[in-house]
């Protein structure tokens, strides 16, 4: 959309956070002798509501990232009439899994093969393959989500297999507050699990890395999808019954 005076504060500000970032993405993708088009953008709409992610996709923005199920699914029930991709980045509880499959084109979180296995039998036929990727527990916090690095190429195998899931790479979810240079090594060590898994076999075209914070660190580190939300939408409201999925 053109952005003007027609526009209100809040979609010129949206506007100008979005073209900083693509401008951080290009500069990152530039350094790290890649190309800005290589690197997907997903825009993380969680705690802001379907309006804003209207006036992102005026903005060109296509692919949008939620983490809560309450919140999103009548957000992307809202926005039906634009086409748009959308990306479940949130914890995935075993029992929520049906509108996670039927609902989204992505899903960021599977660290186990038992939530896999529940997505694609829960995947409708008229739909393409949910594209996956696994998360890695790279950062070795204990407790954390993902599953441990020594075991993701085998779990990669698992899910390979599985009919209605189309598995395309790895995530993770680094500690906040951690120094660069730390941000980076864990980045570079998941970039070296990918290319193994590879080595042996796999196909992954994907490393979902980075968030407002640490996407150029990621990109740096051959980021192929970031996932940014604060650094475009502004801050959000706290996750309404956010361990509610
Ligand atoms: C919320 C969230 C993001 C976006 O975080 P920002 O710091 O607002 O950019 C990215 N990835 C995941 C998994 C998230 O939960």
């Amino acid at each position: 959309m053109l952005i003007g005076p027609q526009n209100s504060p809040v979609e010129r500000a949206l506007a100008a956070n979005l073209q900083a970032v693509r401008a951080q993405i290009a500069a990152a993708a530039a350094a790290a002798h890649s190309s800005a088009v290589s690197v997907t953008l997903v825009a993380v709409s969680k705690g802001h509501g379907a309006e804003m992610v209207r006036a992102a996709a005026a903005c060109g923005v296509s692919d949008f990232g939620e983490s809560y199920l309450q919140e999103a699914l009548p957000k992307i029930q809202a926005l039906r009439d634009l086409a748009l991709t959308w990306h479940f980045i949130g914890r995935i509880q075993a029992n929520k899994t049906r509108p996670i499959a039927e609902q989204f084109d992505w899903v960021h979180g599977v660290d186990r093969l038992r939530t896999a296995e529940r997505l694609s039998a829960q995947r409708p036929h008229y739909a393409a393959p949910l594209q996956v990727c696994l998360q890695v527990n790279i950062g070795a916090e204990s407790g954390k989500a993902g599953v441990e690095p020594a075991l993701a190429a085998e779990l990669a195998a698992a899910v390979r297999a599985l009919p209605r899931l189309q598995l395309r790479g790895l995530m993770c979810i680094l500690p906040a507050g951690q120094s660069e240079q730390d941000n980076r090594r864990a980045f570079c060590a998941l970039r070296l699990l990918l290319l193994q898994i590879n080595a042996r076999g796999g196909t992954l075209d994907t490393l979902s890395m980075g968030m407002s914070a640490d996407f150029r660190a990621a990109i740096l580190e051959g980021a192929t999808l970031v996932r940014v939300g604060t650094a475009i939408f502004g801050p959000r409201q706290p996750a309404r019954g956010a361990q509610a999925g």
